[in-house]
């Protein structure tokens, strides 16, 4: 970590260990070059905005008290209110939530939404928990971190372990300190409290929309294609059902219960029903049991990471055999990774544009709820369809332009546009 990267970390970040935060740093420094007069704005990307660190002490059902660590980041607000899901899960850290965050002002800039990024997490592993438990933490957390949300100031959203319901939870809890229904005030929502149609598959959606346009340009043709899946939750689950559809076929996929494979293609619907019933893909009938390090190098057209980041790393980049690559997770390839899956000619579909469906549907879920008219599925999937491949297609031309990668136009666009409206606005 170089002297000039160390003074923006902020002191309680190890500098030998900055985590996801000092993977954002990198893929900013990467793109400065091309920032031309605006470079004098870019450290304003270094400072997440507001980081709030929260303590939730929670009833168990035992009657003990327990204490649950939680964050919100706004790392940028200067393109509108934050927005970004609330992540659950027992490794959450204050770096990663910074890392999520910025991601997620990224991502809003690249497919031109109207918001700036925020993201939030609680240190927590939901299995350990009842349903009970789970409800009194996210409305413990929600009302910790009520001060800085708000409709118009920061919209949360589902990610890793939430879902629908805690979106509800978070929806009553915050609608109950404002005495009035607030269904703004979160996206992601179950339909009957505000939730958009088609916002479930939107991540999904948006991996495929953008897979079958880079596939298109990279000359694959999706019928017999072959479709390798990290991760088979909401996002993963989704784009093997669209990809099959299409009639590709999914040869490998791998979940925290295992690694599984089929060169003929594996039986979609009845692993999602697996999935359902046990909580994984691991042990699923009619399918062969690969090690977690074989997933990375079996032969396949398209591979999509849809899990946790840093899963591509220097270690298995070399041995990946895919043509392209479209990430469905927030941060999944770290970038020393990103060197050498350019250096053999993978194209990458990077994160903050292929898994951007989810919040695109998420703006449009807060647009109805902000003007109480609701719009038919077909109206949401063809406008999502709109927005993600028009950005699809703008950060094509803007890596040829600058002969980069697809991540660094994403970049390049991106950070061009957050750094316009902070210059606009000013200090
Ligand atoms: N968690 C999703 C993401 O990483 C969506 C967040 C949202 O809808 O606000 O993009």
């Amino acid at each position: 970590m170089s002297e000039q990267q160390n003074q923006h970390l902020p002191s309680y970040l190890d500098p030998d260990n900055p985590g996801p935060w000092g993977v954002f740093l990198e893929q900013v420094d990467r793109v400065t070059p091309y920032l031309g007069a605006l470079r004098e704005w870019v450290d304003t990307l270094k400072h997440p905005e507001r980081s709030l660190i929260v303590d939730i002490p929670v009833r168990m059902d035992d009657g003990s008290i327990a204490h649950f660590e939680g964050y919100r980041v706004q790392h940028s607000l200067s393109r509108g209110p934050g927005k970004g899901g609330v992540r659950y899960h027992q490794d959450v850290t204050l770096s990663e939530v910074m890392a999520l965050s910025a991601w997620m002002s990224v991502k809003t800039a690249v497919v031109g939404l109207p918001f700036g990024g925020g993201k939030g997490g609680v240190r927590v592993d939901p299995r350990q928990h009842s349903a009970a438990e789970m409800e009194r933490i996210t409305r413990r957390y929600i009302n910790e971190i009520s001060s800085i949300i708000g409709v118009d100031k920061d919209i949360p959203g589902p990610d890793v372990n939430t879902n629908a319901q805690t979106m509800a939870w978070m929806m009553d809890a915050y609608s109950a300190r404002a005495g009035s229904a607030q269904p703004g005030i979160v996206t992601g929502k179950p339909i009957p409290l505000g939730g958009s149609l088609g916002r479930v598959e939107a991540t999904g959606r948006g991996v495929f929309i953008t897979g079958v346009a880079a596939a298109k340009d990279a000359g694959i043709n999706l019928a017999g294609a072959r479709v390798s899946i990290q991760g088979f939750g909401n996002v993963g689950g989704t784009a093997a059902r669209l990809f099959t559809e299409v009639g590709a076929k999914v040869v490998a996929v791998q979940d925290h219960t295992g690694s599984i494979a089929d060169p003929e293609g594996l039986d979609v619907e009845a692993l999602l029903q697996h999935v359902k019933q046990t909580g994984g893909v691991g042990g699923a009938a009619n399918t062969t049991a690969i090690s977690a390090e074989a997933f990375w190098s079996v032969e396949t057209d398209i591979l999509i990471p849809a899990a946790l980041e840093g899963q591509i790393t220097r270690k298995n980049a070399d041995s990946i055999q895919a043509r392209i690559i479209v990430e469905g997770a927030n941060g999944p390839t770290r970038p020393e990774a990103d060197d050498i899956l350019n250096s053999k000619g993978i194209v990458v579909v990077p994160d903050v544009l292929a898994n951007a469906g989810g919040v695109t549907v998420s703006y449009f879920e807060w647009v109805q709820n902000t003007s109480n008219f609701y719009w038919s599925v077909e109206e949401i999937n063809e406008r999502l369809e709109k927005i993600m491949l028009d950005a699809y297609h703008a950060l094509t031309a803007t890596a040829k332009e600058h002969d980069v990668s697809l991540r660094t136009a994403a970049f390049i666009t991106a950070c061009t546009r957050l750094l316009e409206a902070r210059q606009l606005r000013g200090v």
